[in-house]
This record gives C-alpha cells, structure tokens and sequence, in this order.
C-alpha cells in the first residue's frame, strides 16, 4: 500500500506560489516560460503519481489499460520534469551551452527515451515482456528491467545543469543567481539519492517542492523585474529582454524621456516625483496597446511596441498628454517630454551595447527641448559601440596594469638638447592595436575610471624614473597629464606623495601637467594646488590657448612653464599675427617658461625659437615613444643636432 496524502498540501503549494505569480506583470522570456513549464510538469506529475497510486491500491477494481495509461503518464512527466529542471537552468545561462546543435541534441536524447519507453512499457509491458520501465498484469504494477532510467536521466539533467553553471558561471552577474542554481539542482540531487537508497520514503515530490522555491525565490519573483509600483519593468528586466531578444528584435524601442529631470525631482520632491512616475507608467501600460513599458531611472522611459504600430500617433498622443498635469493621491506635476526612435539596434553586437546605446540617447533627449524625435542612426550606434568597447579595453587594462608608459621628449630650443619628456599613455585592444588616448581619456572620465588611470600613469612613470635614473638619461624631468576630473580628487597630493615615496622619486622632477579645465572652480583649486605643492610637486599649463583663462587668473597660479598648444603653433606659423608674440613676451615677463607643442619641421622649430620659446616638443624631434626606446631616440637626436 502506498501513502500520498503529503501530496496534496504540496499541490496546493504549488497553487499559491503560481498565484503570487501571476498576480504581477511578468516579461515574456524564456526563463519565465520554463518556470511555468516547471511547476505545471510537477503538477502533472503529482497528479499521475497520485491516480497511479490510487489505481494500484486497488488494482482489482480498475481496468488494467487505465492503470497502464495513468503509470505512462506519471513516467513521461517524470523524464520531462528532469529535463524542464536542466531546461530552467539553461535558459538562465541563456543556452551558451546548446549553441552547439550536435550538443543539444545529445542533451534532449534521454529526455526522449524515457517518453518512448514510457510508451512502450505501457503497450508492450507484462510479465513475459519485463524488459521496460514497468508493467502491469493481474497482479497489479511492477517495476520492469529499465526502471533505473528514471535515476540515470535524472542523474545526467543535473550533471548537465551543474556542468553548464560551471563553465559559464562568470557570465552570471549576480550571487543570488549562481548559489540558486547550484542549490536547486543539489536539492534535486539528494532527492534522487534518497528515492534511489530508500524507495519506501516518498519524499522526491516535496524536495522538488524545495526545488522550485528556491527557483521562485532567487529568480522567478516578479518583483525582481518590477519598478514604480509594478506598472513598468525594470532595467534589469530590460537588460534581459535585450538579452535574450536582441538578435531578432521584433518589438521596436521607443523612448521616452523626461527633460530635465534632475531639476524636475529637486522642484517637486523625491516621493512626489516617484508617485507621478507610477502614474505616467500606468498611463503608458493602459494607451499604448501590445507595448512592454521598461523604466530605466532618471525619467527614462523605453517601451518596446510592435512594428505595426503608428509611433507618431502614439507620440502626439503622449505629448497631448503631458500637456496636462499628472496628478496621484499627493502628487500634482507638471511635466515636457522628448522622444528617441531606434530603428537600427539590431546593427548592434551586443545587448550591453544596445542598452548602453539607448541610455546615451535618452540622456541626450533629456537634455534637449526639441519637439521632433530623436532618431537613433546607425553611425550613432557605431560610435556607441565603439566607446562601449574602449570601456571593456580600459577596465582591463585598469584591472591588469595594462596601460603602456609611452614618452615624448621635450628639447631645450637654444641647445637643442633633450631636457624632458612627457609621458603619455597607450591601451591596446584585442588585437593588439594602439587606442590613442584622445580616444580612451573621454570615456575613462565618463565612466569614473580616470583616477585609477591617472594613478597607473604617474605609478608607471615614478617606476620608469627609478629604473633608469634621470641623469643617465640626460633629462631633468617628465610630465605627466592630470585630467581635470583627477584634479578633483580631495586626497591627490596624499595618493600622489606616496606612490612618489615608494619609488624613491622626488616630486619635483614629474611635473604635472593640468589644462584650464581645471582651474574652473577657483577656490578649489588653490586648494588643491597647494597641497600638492607642499608636497614638492611642479605645475604645468597644457593647451594654452584652447580654454578661458586670463593672465590675471594664471598669474595666481604657481605654473613653472606654460605649454602653448599645436592649435596655436600652427595657426602662428601658416599666418603669422602680432598677437603670439605679444602673448609670449607677456608670460616671459610675469616670469613662465614656454613650450610650444606641435612642431613638426625645422621652420616651425626656427620660428618658435625667435618668439622665445623655450622648450620644443612635436614630431620633428621625434614622435611619442614606448619608455624602453626612449634613451634611444634621446641618442638619435643628440646625434642629429651634432
Ligand atoms: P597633450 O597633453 O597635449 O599631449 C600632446 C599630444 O600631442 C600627444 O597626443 C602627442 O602625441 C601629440 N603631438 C605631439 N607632437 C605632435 C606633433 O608634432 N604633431 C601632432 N599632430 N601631434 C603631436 P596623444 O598622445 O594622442 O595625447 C593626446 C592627449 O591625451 C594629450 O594631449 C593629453 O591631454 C591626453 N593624455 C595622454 N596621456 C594621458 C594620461 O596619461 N592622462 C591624462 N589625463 N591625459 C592624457
Ligand atoms: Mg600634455
Ligand atoms: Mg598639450
């Protein structure tokens, strides 16, 4: 006699965690589809396990091809529930392991097998013909030779989904995802053992039970994915949508965007301005019929509609509606919007990069008042794409110190001698090619990376010092460029002096460039300028001539040598003008040393020298080298001017 009244408050579990689910919104993904598929196929299950059972209590009174129907069922859905089990776990590592079609095959064989079998053992099974998962006969059910199928698919679905995790276990971002997995199939596993080692405990359904919180729990509850009061998806789930859709995007994304919002929230009230976003998400949801809504902060709205529907209509009809204010139980706003069309995302390679992209935009629409769209073009994306892939490039190069120490050295105008250099850094992408740093500096500020940057850079340069002495090379000292966002760093000098210390340099012999971006707020700078002063670093202004500042600031300002930039020099050169010379002469009289950048012949060279240049620094004398060459090229052109 088998027991299974435990099944029934196990079924009813299995209710309320599907109720809960689907009291929310939910996206339409493949995880979420296995997820259904996961606790229907242990329903089914159950149910055939449960009428199986009552049949074969009382085998006598129920028609033998009944019995044999009910245990083929229960068989079946036994196979499918391991493998919709591997199934949940695959489509979470979105199917990196079933790329390959030979492999996923392999992977549906015993999931196969075990249905046929099923089949067979209820056509073809009896007592003569034991050779199946089971049979039936006068006597009731019995287990046939190839019972023990059940443990080996069972065995092999979580071998696979174990297997899968390991190997793709990076591409998980979160720890609630990686552990879940590894904990649901573990709890799979102990049931399998359990069921195989002690067939008289019927406890696999309520450790699949376990199974399947742990599933709702660590990924599947809705409100993982839902933002302001559930009305819109969040940015996780837009990201996953992304994902998983990306290559064949048939939802087309609109954005749209909020102006101003930062402002927008500071005038009405963080709480208000949360309260008028649900409000505007649940207006969005009800008009704009068959489109996800997706809120991705700051007054980012994306909703992805169908390719038939009328963007204009649904644009004017937004827009009208913004006219009027938005108004909840304790919150009346008014609000403008833009819009951002993306017709090309499928051009892009990757779902962080489609994202990213649309992020950009919607940044860029949030700041502009214009009424027409914003309509994403393709080298929009290219660009996007491009930046998206220098971010990868440079959090390497930061993360394995990989940034190169390139030196270009800087010449005495009246010797000609090779009195200093500047470093300049280098990355290189995957193929080994240079990223000029007109390129990588940009985005390194614009992803808040630039101060570990900046760090390297001097670290690099101290250690070059150390290593090879600047005496022996002939030098007095080397720049470096400090970015004005590095400039805001309350503890540089602090972080400066003591990477200084370490390699036994002396601050005085680095001096640090800085451009007039800098000197914006001034009462901070002075600030800052004397800190790393007291510390015994020299200053150095870049680009003069390409920001703002005046004589009277710059004179505030302990400078030793004032670079003015190649703009200037060649504007100088290819049309002389009285203003160059006036310029030098004053600087030379409050007492700055100059450097004209850019020079790239002997003319250029000649006629900097006669405005009183003092320092020389461009392609003539030699083009920015990597740091093991540079004691070379300071040969070469010592032997040049021989
Ligand atoms: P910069 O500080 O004004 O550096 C001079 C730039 O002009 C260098 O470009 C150099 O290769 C280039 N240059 C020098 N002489 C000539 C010439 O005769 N003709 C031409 N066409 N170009 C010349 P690079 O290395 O591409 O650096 C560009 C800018 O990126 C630098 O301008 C600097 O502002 C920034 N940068 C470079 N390395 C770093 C760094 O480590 N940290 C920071 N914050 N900025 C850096
Ligand atoms: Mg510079
Ligand atoms: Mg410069």
């Amino acid at each position: 006699m088998w027991t299974y009244s435990f099944e029934i408050p196990i079924l009813m579990i299995l209710g309320i965690i599907l109720l809960f689910y689907y009291s929310r919104p939910r996206l339409p993904i493949r995880r979420n589809h296995t997820f259904i598929m996961m606790v229907v196929t242990e329903t089914v299950t159950i149910v055939a396990d449960l009428l199986a059972t009552i049949a074969d209590n009382d085998h006598r009174e129920w028609n033998p091809v009944i019995l044999d129907l009910l245990n083929m069922f229960y068989f079946a859905a036994f196979f499918m529930r391991a493998f919709v089990m591997y199934r949940f776990a695959a489509s979470v590592l979105k199917d990196r392991f079933e790329k390959n079609l030979f492999f996923k095959h392999l992977i549906r064989l015993p999931f196969y097998l075990g249905v046929v079998f099923s089949v067979l053992s209820a056509l073809f099974g009896s007592e003569k013909h034991h050779y199946f998962l089971y049979y039936v006969d006068s006597s009731g059910y019995h287990s046939g030779t190839l019972y023990n199928l059940l443990y080996v698919a069972g065995f092999f679905y979580i071998f696979m989904a174990l297997l899968s995790l390991y190997l793709f276990w990076r591409c998980l971002g979160r720890r609630r995802e990686k552990y879940g997995i590894l904990l649901y199939n573990l709890i799979i596993f102990v049931s399998l053992i359990i069921r195989l080692t002690l067939p008289k405990y019927l406890i696999m359904d309520t450790f699949v039970l376990m199974a399947i919180l742990v599933v709702y729990l660590a990924f599947e509850n809705p409100e993982f994915f839902l933002d302001l009061r559930g009305y819109a998806f969040n940015r996780i789930a837009l990201s996953e949508h992304l994902e998983e859709n990306n290559k064949s995007l048939k939802l087309r994304p609109l954005g749209i965007v909020i102006h101003s919002f930062n402002e927008m929230r500071d005038i009405y009230g963080g709480p208000q301005m949360e309260e008028g976003l649900a409000v505007i998400a649940k207006y969005l949801r009800q008009h704009i019929k068959k489109g996800i809504v997706f809120y991705c902060r700051n007054g980012h709205f994306i909703v992805l509609v169908t390719p038939d529907t009328d963007l204009e209509s649904i644009r004017k009809q937004v827009a009208d509606r913004f006219m009027q204010p938005w108004r909840s139980r304790n919150a009346e706003i008014y609000l403008t919007v833009g819009f951002a069309e993306f017709e090309y995302l499928k051009s892009v390679s990757s779902p962080d990069i489609a994202l990213n992209s649309m992020i950009k935009a919607l940044d860029m629409v949030g700041m502009s008042y214009d009424r027409e769209p914003l309509k994403i073009t393709k080298d929009f994306l290219i660009r996007a794409e491009k930046e998206f892939r220098i971010r990868q490039y440079i959090e390497k190069a930061i993360d394995d110190s990989g940034f190169e120490l390139y030196l270009q050295p800087i010449v005495d105008a009246k010797s000609g001698r090779v009195i200093g250099a500047e470093a300049l850094s280098r990355v290189r992408d995957d193929e080994g090619k240079i990223i000029l740093p007109g390129e990588f500096i940009p985005v390194a500020e614009n992803s808040g990376r630039i101060n570990e940057l900046g760090e390297l850079v001097f670290d690099n340069t101290c250690r070059f010092i150390k290593e090879k002495g600047l005496d022996n090379l002939g030098i007095e000292w080397i720049n470096v460029n400090l970015s004005p966002a590095q400039f805001l760093r309350i503890d540089l000098a602090d972080r400066f002096a003591s990477i200084a210390k370490s390699h036994g340099v002396d601050p005085s012999n680095v001096h640090l460039e800085i451009t007039e971006g800098a000197l914006i707020d001034d009462s901070f700078f002075q600030r800052q300028i004397k800190a790393l002063t007291d510390k015994g670093f020299m200053f150095v202004l870049d680009d003069y001539g390409t920001g703002y500042s005046n004589l009277a600031r710059l004179k505030r300002c302990p400078f030793i040598n004032i670079k003015i930039d190649m703009s200037i020099v060649w504007g100088y050169c290819t049309e002389p003008d009285a203003i160059l010379p006036r310029m030098i002469q004053a600087f030379k009289d409050t007492g700055f040393t100059i450097t004209a950048e850019g020079i790239e012949d002997e003319k250029m060279a000649e006629t900097m020298k006669k405005l009183g240049c003092d320092y020389l620094q461009g392609y003539h004398f030699s083009k920015p080298v990597a740091a093991e060459a540079f004691s070379g090229t300071v040969s070469e052109i010592r032997k040049m001017q021989c």
